[in-house]
């Protein structure tokens, strides 16, 4: 019988999936690769790094299913977003990538919003504002800092696009994740030429793009070797790891929509227009769902925030769940549930790492206010709960100010764990929320992208159907609803009252005083 397998090319490791033409998943494997920092701020990787564990994870994976390696009818790809690969004419890379986290870029940055006379313009013209993340900041960097390695290169790639070099010999990226470069007319879905003249970028250095389920190219024989494969498998075009992994929740109609609370947390909406933020408060992509879009927000320190308290103030959590054997974020909810709606009015601002949705501010600090002599830990953990989800309802009142609809949010990420946190999410979100049958994110996504590719099912949006199955929904409660909202009002009046001072402590702490 079929299968098809995904691989998702992650910042940390390489992640392989192989699952059945029922969705049914076979069997995943992961191997990890090394991350570098040459200089305050930089992040590189060497993308021979990431073709050893994938192709690691892919044997294990193999292994562990225990299919036939020629049952493997098609290969689908996801991967890091927004990290530049130069390769020359010989796909030799010319320089380690520079990746999606590394700050180098803040100038390249300012000066492409300045090129096209402001931030509104460039949203106009590529859907999003210029951060240090995206992949033309890279570019212009290296183009400034290092001319010899700009004037050998010959093909930019994204993370997983290397991959697809390395399987198939063919330079190939996809519209959602090349949406991520500034140089995608994301409304044309192809590149932007106005760009490209602005900034003097050679056509040819771009690779031509496809809707993330077209084939892009077959397995070769030194690739299916490596791999343990049969050659000619058809390797479709996959996705950023954002849209992917959207996929794989079945993120794929108008309608849904998703609050993912990993470490950073992310809040996405599915969309068949094109719709852009003039103020790119939230991002918007095109989807892996051919001729169709996404919007979404970041909040940086979601997840994020629960784990800062955990290992900072919570030893004795700690050493009781290392005693009992259970989760010490169990044993946190459950204090966080004794304290009632509001936490008493104490509010947590998770910007412990900055903010990026909505306020793009990297001076934002996190802190709890309202403490009285009265106030217990357990609202202290309330208030962190409470507060995430107050950050993450910020981005999604943006999604609907772009007039997307929403039906229904499904939670996902380490936070969708725990009932507690899923109930009120429910509540301030004030949408019906769902959990799905299977959250192996963008790994199981590149399966149904390499499935679609393959003939199995008609479209992204039919396989999404078929394979993606709600397993439970949680209704907003309505009393819970109508007392959230007006802590959730008293919330967003925070940030905007401690803006200012933000920078201030920036400076005392970076003085040494
Ligand atoms: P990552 O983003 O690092 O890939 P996860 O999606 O697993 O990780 O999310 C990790 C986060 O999920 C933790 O930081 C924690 O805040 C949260 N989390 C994990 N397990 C639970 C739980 N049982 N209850 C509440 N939150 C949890």
């Amino acid at each position: 019988m079929s299968c098809y397998l995904g691989i998702d090319l992650g910042t940390s490791g390489a992640k392989a999936l192989l699952m059945d033409t029922a969705g049914k998943i076979l069997a995943t494997a992961s191997a990890e690769h090394p991350i570098a920092a040459p200089r305050p701020g930089w992040s590189e990787q060497k993308p021979d790094d990431w073709w050893r564990s994938a192709t690691q994870a892919v044997r294990r994976a193999l292994h562990r299913a225990k299919v036939d390696p020629a049952d493997v009818a098609a290969i689908g790809l996801s991967g890091q977003m927004h990290g530049l690969v130069l390769t020359d004419g010989d796909g030799e890379v010319l320089r380690p990538a520079i990746l999606w986290n590394d700050q180098r870029t803040a100038r390249e940055a300012a000066e492409i919003e300045r090129a096209v006379g402001g931030r509104r313009n460039l949203v106009k013209m590529v859907g999003n504002a210029a951060m240090t993340s995206f992949t033309l900041t890279k570019l212009l960097w290296v183009r400034r800092h290092e001319p010899r390695v700009y004037e050998r290169a010959r093909h930019l790639l994204l993370p997983k696009d290397y991959l697809r070099l390395r399987l198939t010999g063919e330079y190939v990226g996809d519209v959602s994740d090349m949406s991520g470069t500034l140089m995608l007319d994301q409304e044309k879905r192809d590149w932007s030429g106005p760009i490209l003249e602005k900034f003097r970028i050679d056509r040819e250095l771009l690779p031509p793009v496809v809707e993330s389920h077209e084939i892009t190219g077959r397995l070769t024989k030194p690739a299916a070797r490596q791999l343990g494969l049969k050659p000619g498998v058809p390797v479709v075009g996959g996705g950023g790891d954002q849209p992917v992994g959207a996929v794989g929740n079945g993120i794929v109609a108008p309608g849904l929509a998703s609050a993912t609370l990993g470490t950073s947390g992310v809040m996405y909406v599915h969309s068949r227009e094109y719709r852009a933020d003039p103020e790119s408060r939230v991002n918007t992509f095109c989807s892996c769902v051919a001729g169709q879009w996404c919007l979404f927000g970041c909040v940086l320190s979601a997840g994020g925030s629960l784990q800062w308290f955990r290992n900072t103030l919570a030893q004795s959590e700690m050493q009781q769940a290392r005693r009992e054997k259970r989760d010490p974020y169990e044993l946190l909810t459950a204090q966080a549930a004794e304290a009632p709606l509001g936490a008493g009015g104490v509010f947590f601002l998770p910007y412990l790492t900055g903010e990026r949705t909505p306020y793009a501010d990297p001076f934002a600090r996190g802190g709890w206010i309202g403490l009285q002599a009265g106030t217990t830990r357990g609202q202290l953990i309330r208030a962190v709960l409470e507060g995430v989800t107050f950050a993450m309802n910020d981005a999604l009142q943006l999604l609907k100010a772009a007039g997307v609809r929403i039906r229904q949010i499904r939670l996902s990420g380490g936070g969708a764990r725990s009932p507690i946190w899923r109930q009120m999410q429910a509540d301030v979100y004030g949408a019906p929320c769902a959990v799905v049958n299977a959250d192996e994110g963008p790994a199981y996504g590149a399966a149904i992208l390499a499935a679609v590719g393959a003939g199995e099912f008609r479209s992204v949006a039919q396989a999404c159907k078929a394979l993606v199955q709600v397993a439970e929904t949680i209704q907003p409660g309505r009393a819970a609803r109508a007392r959230y909202a007006d802590y959730y009002r008293q919330f967003t009046r925070l940030y905007p009252a401690l803006s200012d001072e933000f920078p201030r402590l920036q400076a005392l702490t970076e003085n040494g005083r």
